[in-house]
């Protein structure tokens, strides 16, 4: 069985994350896809950090379909930082003999060789990086070649464009604008629900 492990801070998730899942499902043909919400991000400080029951009851609106499972191993896991490396493990030990791949954004992927025991992430999984800014398809292609000279299998996928991030949405939502497009439905609805992302509060951005 070919497992995608999709993480990210999912805060909140939004229409490029669902798109990307399906992209990677069926460029690399995969089984299952997990996605797992990341405790604190380990390289940003976030405005408006939505809580880990709330990023994982949206993913779940959001990849309802049963070939997705919706994690919260990172979540639950004791100590301040995500490490990749932690959860591979976990995983590899979850599911012995399975295939794991890692969906990695450009901007991950680039540096991958610099993350805590890479050799071992190299070990653990197949390092997958979705292009989709042009520009960026030969640095990917480069790197991809670095990485195998390093042990890594890399595996890099077509993808469409879909101009959205998490920092746009938070930043409409607080400014009362429409989702509409930019997030699945039932997660807009949440987002109003719960008064996410200074939705009509006051308190400030922390
Ligand atoms: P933020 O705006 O808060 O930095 P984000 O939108 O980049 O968040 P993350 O949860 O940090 O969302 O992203 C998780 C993964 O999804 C990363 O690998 C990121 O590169 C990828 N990703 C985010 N937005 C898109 C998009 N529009 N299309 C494809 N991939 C995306």
């Amino acid at each position: 069985m070919k497992i995608g492990v999709y993480g990210g801070t999912f805060n909140p998730v939004h229409s490029g994350h669902v798109k990307l899942a399906e992209a990677y499902l069926k460029g690399l043909e995969l089984d299952r896809m997990l996605v797992i919400p990341a405790k604190t991000p380990p390289h940003k400080r976030v405005a408006h950090l939505a809580s880990g029951a709330d990023r994982l009851a949206m993913c779940r609106l959001a990849f309802p379909g049963t070939e997705y499972e919706v994690s919260d191993l990172e979540l639950n896991r004791p100590g301040e930082k995500s490490y990749t490396v932690d959860t591979l493990e976990e995983l590899n030990r979850r599911y012995p003999g399975q295939e794991l791949y890692l969906l990695t954004g450009s901007d991950m992927f680039l540096t991958l060789d610099q993350w805590h025991e890479s050799q071992r992430i190299f070990q653990l999984a197949v390092m997958c990086v979705g292009e989709r800014e042009p520009h960026l398809q030969e640095r990917l292609k480069t790197k991809a070649r670095e990485l195998e000279a390093l042990g890594a299998r890399c595996r890099v996928v077509q993808l469409e464009p879909l101009v959205v991030s998490s920092t746009q949405v938070r930043d409409r939502v607080e400014r009362g604008e429409p989702l509409t497009g930019l997030v699945p439905p039932q997660v807009e609805q949440y987002i109003q629900a719960h008064g996410l992302y200074g939705n009509g509060d006051t308190s400030g951005p922390f």
